[in-house]
């Protein structure tokens, strides 16, 4: 079972992720944790050029970097989990290239889209957690907790605003695969919603 986690930066997707990891090792599946960008030794050179050199990289080479990393990811790490029957459990995946990308970077939905399913030779999800939170909210909360802005930093709101509303309408055109949640709830309801979900589909 693959599992992804979704939305903008500072709502809780790592923290949820690390749960639910800890959940479903305890109930005695074995769980590959992993991230984009940066899954893997490749992904985290990746993962520095699009991190570190921000706004040094044009947006379409950003886009590309971005699938360069989920295709090496996709067919070193994750599709091999997936074929041993491991449960993956992975913070951000292709809907974070639509949104930021697409949507946020104006790059055209469709086409990021495709460049993903190409990258990954059509791997989708079998379940979605969006985590959705108002960027004010999210970046309150890294401030509180001191952790870098990133984006929220350097870039605009109505950047974060077009994120947000691009994660919605992604989980809106595929009901099936997302569970939205408010990410302004406890971490340990959220946890419980997520697992819940989850015990269902592995049921
Ligand atoms: O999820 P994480 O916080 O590690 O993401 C690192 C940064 O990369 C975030 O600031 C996020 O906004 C950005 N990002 C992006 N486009 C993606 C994935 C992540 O701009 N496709
Ligand atoms: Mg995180």
């Amino acid at each position: 079972m693959f599992v992804t986690f979704e939305g903008g930066d500072g709502v809780g997707k790592t923290t949820q992720a690390a749960l639910l990891e800890e959940w479903l090792t305890d109930a005695g599946r074995t769980v590959v944790r992993t991230r984009e960008p940066g899954g893997t030794e490749v992904g985290v050179l990746i993962r520095d050029i699009v991190l570190h050199h921000r706004g040094e990289v044009a947006a379409r080479a950003e886009a590309l970097l971005y699938a360069a990393d989920r295709a090496h990811h996709v067919e070193t790490l994750v599709r091999p989990a997936l074929v041993r029957g491991d449960v993956v459990i992975q913070d951000r995946y292709l809907d974070s290239s639509v949104a930021y990308q697409g949507a946020g970077r104006v790059l055209g939905r469709d086409e990021v889209r495709q460049l993903s399913l190409w990258a990954t030779e059509g791997l989708l999800p079998d379940v979605t957690v969006l985590l959705d939170l108002d960027p004010a909210t999210a970046r309150a909360r890294l401030d509180a907790d001191d952790k870098p802005f990133d984006r929220l930093e350097a870039e605009k709101e109505h950047f974060h605003a077009r994120v947000r509303e691009e994660f919605l309408a992604l989980a809106a055109a595929e009901p099936a695969r997302f569970l939205v949640l408010d990410a302004a709830r406890p971490a340990d309801e959220l946890a419980a919603a997520v697992r819940e979900h989850v015990a269902a589909l592995l049921a």
